[in-house]
């Protein structure tokens, strides 16, 4: 597996095997590497002759400065972790040279989709995720890239970028990975004290809820009734619970078993962020 930071080496090398007809998967990450990365890896591993990481965490998606520096990092575990299932290349950018000193930071205009949820709650957060996805892209330049449904926004933002700068990739969504009680993984979660951790599965639980409920309850109800549910448990703060369409994800008002519907969630169990979110519809 090869290792580097260097922008230049990472074009040529990749190119040269663009140029023998190879195809390059490509999986983005912030590092702190987990189950769910890996099965992005070994999807893309698969449907691809190259596979290419990367792992850089992006000081301008983060709106909150104590977020970004309690993030986990955990380089030396990551490398092995790559280099077992096969990794080809892993670019492990310097800052210095992602962000060039006096820089002007793009700015995209996404409508709607960046005016709910993440996008409201984290202003700034996905113009980061943009503009670094973008030059991770120009760099990287590969036939697949993988994003995982956990970060549902995120996924609908990415291909939203792909269309507005008509970039030659294709987007290829992965199912959410979950620990066996249920957590969706998260490099977040090694921050969860034991007792929070044990706390925690209650967000997928109320995610299911809402699914089992769907056929019974009108949306509004069922909407707070879950609502409801967060502000009776003390482990939780609820930033927000919302049931939105799959394309715009704008809330909807009623059932419609025409339109993909998502449930969203991001809570906080202490000083921790988590987000979570179930296809219902
Ligand atoms: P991150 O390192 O958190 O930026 O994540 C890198 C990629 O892995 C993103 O596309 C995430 O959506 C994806 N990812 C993170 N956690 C999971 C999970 N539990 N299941 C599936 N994909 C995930």
């Amino acid at each position: 597996m090869i290792v580097s930071e260097n922008i230049p080496f990472i074009k040529k090398w990749i190119s040269e095997e663009k140029e023998k007809g190879k195809s390059i998967g490509f999986v983005p990450t912030m590092g702190a590497l987990h189950a769910g990365h890996l099965e992005l890896m070994q999807k893309a591993k698969k449907e691809n002759d190259i596979l290419v990481a990367s792992i850089f965490v992006n000081p301008i998606q983060f709106n909150n400065p104590e977020d970004l520096k309690k993030y986990p990092r955990t380089p030396g575990q990551d490398k092995k972790l790559l280099e077992d299932i096969g990794c080809d290349l892993v670019f492990i950018p310097q800052e210095k040279e992602m962000y060039p000193e006096g820089e002007v930071i793009k700015e995209y205009d996404f409508g709607e989709l960046t005016n709910v949820m993440e996008g409201k709650f984290r202003p700034g957060h996905f113009n980061g995720v943009a503009v670094i996805v973008k030059k991770l892209f120009d760099i990287v330049k590969p036939n697949r890239a993988y994003f995982g449904e956990k970060d549902f926004q995120q996924l609908a933002v990415i291909k939203k970028l792909v269309e507005m700068e008509k970039i030659p990739v294709q987007i290829v969504p992965c199912p959410t990975v979950r620990e066996p009680d249920g957590l969706a993984m998260s490099s977040r979660n090694k921050r969860l004290s034991p007792e929070q951790r044990k706390a925690a599965p209650f967000i997928y639980q109320m995610l299911q809820e809402t699914k089992k409920r769907r056929d019974h309850l009108c949306v509004r109800p069922l909407r707070q009734m879950i609502i409801n549910r967060f502000e009776g448990n003390d482990n939780f703060k609820l930033e927000y619970f919302e049931i939105v369409d799959d394309v715009n994800l704008q809330p909807i008002s009623a059932w419609n078993n025409k339109v993909g519907t998502v449930a969203c969630v991001a809570a906080w169990i202490g000083n921790v962020r988590l987000i979570d979110n179930l296809r219902i519809i």
